[in-house]
């Protein structure tokens, strides 16, 4: 339940207006989420503590940031002496106590549940009990971040987007004690410093990480059942649908392992709905350690220069597949799922349909959000087609949310 900061006697949370009074940021890990939510915050022009446990880390991060930002002077989309203003207010340090009172202080150490929830319970005993205590967690929920820490209305999530300089998207996460006050404090400073927040609930994948789930899911049940190979698959879905890269491609583009990790954690947080359940598919290529591009061979095999050495879509067979039987249509499958999935989201509370949409378009540059474009295809369509799935596919991975057809997403 939200608590009302309006109550006589709660402390408030700084606010980022009253300037000085705000306080400094301070980051806690510095490694590639740290170090850029760090250029971030002092771009827009905060004073950031930037910590890292491992002697020279954060250091090296700041010495990071100053080769990026000298890039962007370089590309002419930063002034020289803005680029020193924002190097000049990063202070590394090696440990918490070096930490000042902050107005707001973002974790993004490992995505290890003890490790996060002891340092949000040093913070919250080291800082005023104003600041703002955010986790950059890509899955942890927040409520369990928070169980050591005495007031947890505080806590919340900053879920950024590598890397967090260019990602606009950052989804403003509330555990089921987090209160309104920080959410609408912590969704205006993002804005404030030019990024687009999106609001969720802490629920397992929040929105990015759960509604793209089928995208994949689909694309490597697809491959595994020899209805058609990869590249037939990734040309579909990038052709004919729109996407930037086709699922296959991407997955060995973020990391096989990576990619399963997340998809294991939504399913093992869901109590291991069938909605989830990690592919076969992909769970050999894992042990195989065929992990995708950085380890040279995934899905694909790639050549040194990083180019693709494998077979060519069969667009005659794609050709026949997009728009037949949706059993075998691999774009109608996939948009159905992610309709579903989206759709169940909203029905459920977590987030807006807005958001959804907002969040789809710039965490993974979909070219719709799915709401519009289930709204496109027709809601009851995606349901038949569900239906139709769920007759070829039985065991509940396709069973239709009810909000599709009950009319309140019209
Ligand atoms: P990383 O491994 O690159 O960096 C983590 C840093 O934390 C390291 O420099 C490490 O030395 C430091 N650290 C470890 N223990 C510490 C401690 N006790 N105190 C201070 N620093 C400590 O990890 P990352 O990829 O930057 O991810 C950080 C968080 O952000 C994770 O929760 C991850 O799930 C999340 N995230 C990652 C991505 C991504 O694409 N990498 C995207 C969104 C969110």
């Amino acid at each position: 339940m939200d608590t009302d900061l309006t109550e006589p006697d709660r402390p408030r949370p700084a606010a980022a207006d009253e300037g000085s009074a705000f306080g400094p940021v301070g980051v806690v890990g510095a490694g590639a989420m740290g170090a850029g939510i760090a250029q971030v915050a002092a771009t827009a022009g905060h004073a950031v503590v930037l910590v890292d446990a491992l002697p020279g880390a954060a250091a090296g991060a700041v010495e990071r940031i100053g080769a990026a930002v000298s890039r962007l002077v370089e590309k002419g989309r930063l002034p020289a002496d803005e680029a020193n203003a924002v190097l000049a207010r990063i202070t590394p340090a090696e440990s918490l106590h070096d930490l000042p009172s902050c107005g707001l202080v973002i974790e993004a150490v490992p995505e290890d549940l003890d490790l996060k929830r002891r340092i949000f319970a040093e913070l919250a005993d080291r800082q005023p009990s104003t600041t703002v205590l955010a986790t950059n967690t890509s899955s942890i929920d927040i409520d369990d971040i928070a169980a050591d820490v005495a007031d947890p209305e505080r806590v919340l999530g900053l879920h950024f987007f590598n890397p967090p300089p260019v990602m606009k998207l950052v989804e403003v996460v509330h555990g089921e004690r987090t209160a309104q006050a920080y959410v609408e404090h912590a969704t205006a400073l993002m804005t404030s410093w030019g990024k687009t927040p999106v609001r969720c609930s802490s629920t397992p994948g929040f929105i990015v990480n759960r509604v793209a789930r089928p995208f994949y899911g689909e694309a490597q049940r697809i491959v595994e059942s020899g209805v058609a190979d990869a590249a037939t698959v990734d040309w579909i879905l990038r052709e004919r649908g729109g996407f930037p890269m086709g699922p296959l491609e991407l997955t060995d583009f973020i990391g096989q392992d990576v990619n399963l990790a997340v998809g294991t954690s939504v399913w093992e947080q869901t109590g291991r709905d069938e909605r989830y359940t990690p592919t076969t598919f992909q769970q050999d290529l894992v042990s195989a350690g065929r992990l995708g591009r950085k380890s040279g061979r995934g899905v694909y095999t790639y050549a040194a220069d990083g180019s693709v050495d494998g077979p060519e879509p069969d667009v005659e067979l794609a050709e026949r597949l997009v728009g037949g039987p949706v059993a075998t249509d691999p774009l109608a499958r996939t948009l159905a799922m992610i309709v579903n999935e989206a759709v169940d989201l909203v029905a459920r509370g977590e987030a807006s349909p807005d958001d959804v949409d907002t969040a789809m378009r710039l965490g993974t540059r979909y070219p719709k959000g799915p709401l519009a474009w289930g709204r496109e295809i027709g809601f009851d369509v995606v349901a038949r087609q569900l239906a139709e799935l769920d007759e070829a596919y039985p065991g509940g991975r396709y069973r239709p949310s009810p909000a599709l057809t009950d009319g309140s997403l019209t």
